[in-house]
């Protein structure tokens, strides 16, 4: 990916066991809350965050806005802070893993930024 020039990745291995004897070598992305969502798509219910950890856990829309002005320079994948479960990719990150043949691992979904 970064030969491919997607920004801001960072990867550790896995942790994994296989069994074969010389597995592929696996890279998880470390995805952080960078970003926020529009407020037109949050929720009118907000529950206070967790206390422990601060996720909210909030129910998210059908449609998913971002925030423009919360938008992380330099970073072409990361997560909302008001919807963690969600990871956000720049079109130049879904291009690439199309082209690196991810496509049948990974949905993409456009989303609107306002
Ligand atoms: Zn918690």
């Amino acid at each position: 990916m970064e030969a491919e020039r997607v920004q801001g990745l960072r990867g550790c291995r896995a942790q994994l066991r296989f069994r074969q004897k010389s597995p592929l070598e696996l890279l998880e992305l470390e995805l952080l809350p960078q970003s926020q969502a529009h407020p037109e798509c949050l929720p009118e219910y907000r529950p206070e965050p967790c206390t422990k950890c601060g996720r909210k856990l909030w129910a998210r829309s059908e449609e998913l806005i971002l925030k423009a002005s919360s938008l992380p320079q330099g970073v072409d994948a990361f997560r909302l802070e008001d919807f963690l479960a969600a990871i956000i990719a720049s079109e130049r990150f879904v291009e690439t893993a199309r082209r690196l043949g991810s496509e049948q691992d990974i949905v993409f979904r456009e989303v609107s930024v306002r």
